[in-house]
């Protein structure tokens, strides 16, 4: 049948861990066989060890920068160019770091198939002078296509490595969301469907703030009490703030693996609990440094979600008034902001009543 062009557009770290599992699926035979073989991945070009990124990813079948030692399969092909990776796909695929996507968006303006869905990987959202937009809607709006999320405790490298993993497709259309499941699902990693998409993109989006929290108690050395009590209170913000700006978001999606399991995962072991930590240990150490010179250290070209986030979301909070009713979110803003020190995470109820 091969009905569906699959294309990828983005190629960072867990861009190339999905891309192990969608190009083998794209290249499973079965009886509908729905998917095309080849796989267009859109690479941001960049030098790497003296050479194009995407000729090394087209040589190697892996993207040694990003996900070194993962295949992507030999039906991945790299390109450098935005518009005709997409050109003819049935299905996009948007997974890049959530500041550069809407400049991404416009360059793709009338140049998608018309009869082309999406799925968002992408944590994140953004702030307009007339209210927040997620990164679904605004890919829905400057595409004018559905777009579902997928999302869940997926650190890039464990998916990487093929270890057991699940997350949801939050889904508006209910047939896109069936070729998704089978896009995506794989032996080690299971896939629930949810009719739920603001629920589950606020979720992967604002748990990166939480995160950030939770990499501050570990930097001060505290213990798992105090860090569940930071996963407890994110929880709990995380819904309020989710249901106060999107009402049709349901309390069950926070029990899924976008929601708590996420939450999880992230504060045990992601990228924002790290750097986190690191800022928090400068700060006591006496040699403070800032997020971009960690996020630069330490990630190597990864990036860090969680502050823009934290801004992002605080933007929201200050439009309308409600910082008191989301102490956590609003004390790691003013800790990453550079007004208290990340000490001060330990008194987040205090927090935002205090001058700055
Ligand atoms: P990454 O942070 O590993 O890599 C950064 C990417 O951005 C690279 O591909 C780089 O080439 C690209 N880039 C740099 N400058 C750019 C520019 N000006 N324009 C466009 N692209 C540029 O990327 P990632 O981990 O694939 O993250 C993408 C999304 O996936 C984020 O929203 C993240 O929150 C989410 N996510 C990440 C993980 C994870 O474990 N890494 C897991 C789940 C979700
Ligand atoms: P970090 O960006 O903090 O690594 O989180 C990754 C993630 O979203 C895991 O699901």
């Amino acid at each position: 049948l091969k009905r569906y062009t699959v294309a990828m557009i983005g190629s960072g770290a867990w861009a190339c861990a999905a891309m192990h599992i969608v190009a083998q699926n794209c290249l499973a035979y079965d009886e509908a066989d729905e998917f095309v073989d080849e796989v267009r991945m859109w690479v941001y070009e960049e030098e790497f060890q003296g050479s194009k990124l995407t000729d090394l990813i087209n040589s190697k079948h892996e993207n040694p920068k990003y996900l070194p030692g993962i295949s992507l399969g030999e039906n991945t092909v790299a390109d450098p160019d935005l518009e005709s990776t997409v050109r003819g796909a049935d299905i996009l695929i948007f997974c890049a770091p959530h500041q550069f996507i809407r400049s991404m968006c416009k360059q793709l303006i009338g140049k998608v198939k018309p009869e082309a869905f999406a799925i968002s990987l992408i944590k994140g959202m953004r702030v307009r002078s007339d209210g927040p937009q997620l990164i679904s809607q605004l890919v829905a709006k400057y595409l004018a296509l559905d777009c579902s999320v997928l999302m869940g405790a997926n650190i890039a490298g464990d998916i990487g490595r093929e270890q057991l993993s699940e997350a949801v497709i939050g889904y508006a259309n209910p047939e896109h969301a069936k070729v998704l499941k089978k896009l995506f699902e794989t032996r080690y990693f299971n896939i629930t469907l949810l009719p739920d998409v603001a629920g589950a993109e606020m979720c992967g989006t604002l748990k990166n703030i939480v995160a950030l929290a939770a990499g501050m108690v570990d930097g001060l050395g505290l213990g798992p009490n105090s860090k569940a009590t930071i996963m407890r209170q994110g929880l709990s913000e995380m819904r309020g703030f989710s249901k106060a700006l999107y009402p049709t978001v349901r309390d069950e999606t926070f029990f899924e693996s976008c929601g708590v399991a996420d939450l999880i995962a992230t504060c045990l072991g992601g990228r924002n609990r790290l750097v986190a930590t690191e800022y928090t240990r400068a700060s006591l150490s006496g040699r403070p440094v800032s997020f971009e010179q960690l996020e630069a250290e330490l990630l190597k070209g990864q990036k860090l979600q969680g502050v823009l986030t934290s801004n992002e979301v605080q933007e929201i909070l200050k439009q309308r008034g409600w910082e008191a009713e989301y102490p956590l979110f609003t004390t790691v803003n003013r800790i990453v902001s550079g007004y208290f020190p990340p000490t001060d995470i330990v008194n987040f109820k205090e927090v935002p009543s205090r001058p700055i």
